[in-house]
């Protein structure tokens, strides 16, 4: 049995606080309990009353006679610790806390809050809430409705959990409208014991859930989520939505990656390496889980529209650009069949366009003809009713086809309010049914989205070969010394722990000569200026390219000490750096190398925050990079590497040879286990990564490491 059993699984519940008086909690718990026809004992608790509902009523919960598996508690908060307590002292496994009044108002609510989870724990009692509005068990062999929400929640296959009270109201009247239903419902409020992590684990092997819907404002512990919802998802399709954000954002950061690792990148980026689907409102997550229940899995993500209006196929095809789904193309036999159902003024392409005539025997044929094609994964009917055809009819006809052709059909209507209430009552398990092409499109593509995802291979996390103590002891000395940047000679040091190739260099203090530098480098080289606070270098005339030999580099340190001198920066400089030149050397076809970022920021909640992109000096510009969290496998960085739109740029556009991705992949994997094994790298950059043809070829030509 699993301890959380003691909490949708009782057999018998104390509801402390019930009332007969109209509109209060306690009386519409006890309401909801006896409307749901709860499978199990329920016991008024109340000293002011005999009785209740004619429900014999307990002074106390130790009065109760039976055992209680289940106390749900709303009286006052300030009561609250005694009644958990005693209900510690009775023997209950299980607390429902609808009471507010704790961690949310503050300090003094967050010392309640503190007492009552001390007691729970004391006596093994888990605990949901406090400040929540319940929990339903909905299947049929214990149907309780443990919550204060009007309606009669239906059973289903959803498992629902929301962090708002609120929204979990406006949710179970969303779903209840539209004839979906539950498995379990849990409003978690506060979290003080049972969050996210218990009801995954509670769920995943649940045989009522096929799905999950979350609405989350934080993650309990990140790590454990993703390995649980990693798992999870391969068999059930998870639903987030997640509002709020990390804490990333907020503070200053000077590093390339640490000022682009704002907001919401590091929820993004662990919800979509571990799977998990996710909308940004509580209106797209019940269009969701509407396709998931009433639609199979796509088998591909080529898609097709049926209309008998023009407007809206147009409206749908634009949505449906650029978001994983391909306009399919009707094989010559579809579009036989289609030719001798349809007028001839009816286009057989796809959208198929039936004119505003057709009705429900077109719908049904036209709909079985596209379905039968094997070039057709998906399909989107949309109906505009016009006069005199009955929208019921064709929803019911288009039903039919989509059951019996087993391929997931998403039906837009155009129609009267009035149709909408009727369907679920009328037609049974119809297709799932939106009001607006887009919205159809929207759930076909998180559905193609689920699709890939479990077609899509587990991956491993590599360990490569790597002096890990040499790494560690760099930056254990630099955080002794206070931390801060790393100087060159160790932020080379570090990469060079981990295999990363650099290119030959030679740091020279400040006034030095600088041929004597460069008498162990081959030309051409880099000269580049060297100095803590120099964040950028080419900002202030700090870097100097293709330096062809001896004469021209003596030349370039006195133009750039006057162009340091211009800046005003000159004072900061504590040396240069002679460094050979990457790009250039016998693998490196000409024109083709290509400059890349990696890079590693810290969020406070979710650890190392991966970063790649295109690099060089316009990274914060042009934006385009892809953020990853730890762990990651080789399948996360290929596709992390894919996910940039200027991907095609590494692949070798307009002449350009392709570059050597594979490098980039192995790099990112290498800085990912870099990161994992050495503590206190708060920001890392290697900017640029010069990637050639060729990986013999590629060089980080800058790094920046800033240890706290
Ligand atoms: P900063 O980022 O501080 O301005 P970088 O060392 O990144 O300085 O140099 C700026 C640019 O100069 C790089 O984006 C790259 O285009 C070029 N560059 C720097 N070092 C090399 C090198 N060793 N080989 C080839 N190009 C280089
Ligand atoms: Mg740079």
């Amino acid at each position: 049995m699993h301890n959380l059993d003691s909490i949708f699984k009782p057999r018998s519940i104390a509801i402390v606080g019930a009332t007969p008086r109209p509109g209060s909690i306690g009386r519409e718990i006890l309401n909801n309990l006896f409307a749901y026809e709860f499978n199990g004992k329920v016991f008024p608790v109340n000293p002011r009353h005999e009785y209740i509902h004619s429900t014999k009523s307990y002074p106390s919960v130790e009065a109760i006679p039976d055992p209680v598996d289940l106390a749900v508690i709303v009286v006052p908060a300030a009561h609250v610790q005694g009644v958990v307590e005693e209900c510690g002292r009775k023997g209950v496994k299980g607390l429902v806390i609808i009471t507010a009044g704790f961690r949310e108002t503050g300090e003094e609510g967050a010392k309640r809050e503190d007492a009552i989870i001390e007691i729970a724990r004391r006596y093994g009692m888990r605990m949901i809430g406090p400040n929540c509005m319940g929990v339903i068990d909905a299947t049929p062999a214990v149907r309780m409705n443990a919550t204060f929400s009007p309606g009669i929640p239906p059973t289903g296959t959803v498992a629902f959990m929301t962090q708002s009270g609120a929204l979990g109201v406006a949710i179970l009247l969303a779903v209840q409208k539209l004839g979906l239903g539950f498995s379990y419902f849990a409003s978690v409020g506060n979290k003080a014991d049972v969050g996210a992590m218990d009801l995954l684990e509670y769920w995943e092997n649940d045989p009522d859930t096929q799905i999950i819907a979350m609405y989350l404002e934080s993650f309990g512990d990140p790590r454990r989520f993703t390995e649980l919802s990693k798992r999870i998802t391969r068999r059930k399709p998870i639903l987030v939505v997640k509002s709020g954000s990390s804490a990333a954002g907020a503070r200053a950061a000077s590093s390339h990656t640490g000022s682009l690792a704002g907001l919401e990148v590091a929820s993004e980026a662990l919800l979509q390496q571990c799977g998990v689907n996710r909308v940004s409102s509580i209106e797209e997550m019940i269009h969701a889980v509407a396709g998931f229940v009433g639609a199979p899995v796509p088998g591909g993500n080529r898609l097709c529209l049926v209309t008998n209006a023009g407007g809206p196929a147009i409206m749908a095809v634009d949505a449906a650009d650029g978001h994983g789904l391909q306009i399919a193309t009707l094989s010559e036999k579809t579009r036989a069949g289609l030719r001798s159902v349809l007028p001839l003024e009816a286009s057989v392409e796809n959208p198929v366009d039936m004119i505003a005539s057709a009705g429900p025997d077109q719908y049904e044929r036209v709909l079985d003809l596209v379905l039968a094609d094997d070039g057709v994964d998906i399909v989107i009917p949309i109906f505009v009713p016009p006069l005199m055809v009955e929208p019921l009819e064709v929803i019911r006809r288009i039903t039919r086809v989509a059951r019996a052709r087993g391929k997931p059909v998403f039906s837009v209507l155009m129609a009267e309010e009035a149709y909408y209430a009727r369907i679920p009552r009328e037609i049974e398990r119809a297709v799932p049914i939106y009001r607006f092409p887009e919205d159809a499109v929207k759930v076909a593509e998180q559905m193609n989205r689920y699709r890939l995802w479990r077609a899509r291979p587990a991956g491993e996390v590599h360990v490569f070969e790597a002096d890990v103590d040499r790494a560690r002891a760099i930056v254990e000395k630099k955080r002794r010394a206070g931390g801060g940047y790393l100087a060159p000679s160790d932020a080379h040091a570090l990469l060079d722990a981990y295999r990363f190739p650099l290119c030959h260099y030679a740091v020279v203090p400040a006034g030095a000569d600088l041929r004597a530098a460069a008498k162990e480098l081959s030309f051409p080289v880099v000269l580049k200026v060297v100095g803590a606070t120099i964040v950028h270098k080419s900002d202030v005339g700090g870097v100097t390219v293709g330096i062809a030999d001896a004469g021209a580099l003596v030349e370039a340190g006195r133009a750039m000490e006057t162009a340091l001198k211009r800046a005003g920066v000159f004072e900061r400089a504590t040396g240069f750096m002679v460094q050979e030149m990457a790009g250039a050397g016998p693998n490196a076809a000409a024109g083709s190398a290509k400059e890349v970022i990696l890079g590693v920021a810290q969020d406070p909640k979710f650890g190392p925050l991966l970063m790649f992109g295109m690099g060089g000096r316009y990274v914060e510009i042009l934006r385009d990079v892809a953020f990853r969290v730890l762990p990651m496998t080789d399948i996360d960085a290929r596709e992390m590497v894919r996910s940039i739109r200027s991907f095609p740029l590494l692949e070798g556009v307009r002449g350009d040879a392709r570059v050597d991705i594979e490098f980039v992949e192995e790099s990112i994997l290498r800085l990912a286990q870099l990161v994992h094994d050495v503590e206190g790298i708060a920001e890392l950059d290697m900017n640029p990564v010069i990637v050639t043809t060729d990986r013999a070829g590629c060089r980080v030509v800058d790094v920046r490491v800033n240890v706290v």
